[in-house]
């Protein structure tokens, strides 16, 4: 399960908590998610906008979504 697709993060599922409801798929606004086999996964990961909504609307919490942490450099 991939959490960063090329220099991109993409929000991680869980595949054992996801139970194939599809409210994600018809949540994400750039149709990045799909069904594949009764589970969501990122289909189009350089489509994704990191926007949340999946996140949100999932009823059993099986996405999140990675963050970064950057530390900027001290003058
Ligand atoms: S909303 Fe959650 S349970 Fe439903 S398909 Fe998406 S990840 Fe799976």
């Amino acid at each position: 399960m991939d959490s960063f697709s090329e220099d991109r993060p993409v929000p991680i599922i869980d595949p054992g908590l996801c139970d194939g409801c599809g409210l994600c798929v018809l949540a994400c606004p750039s149709h990045a998610l799909a069904l594949e086999h009764g589970k969501a996964v990122v289909a189009r990961p350089n489509a994704c906008q990191y926007d949340g909504y999946c996140e949100m609307i999932c009823p059993v919490q099986a996405i999140s979504r990675p963050f970064l942490i950057i530390t900027i450099p001290q003058e």
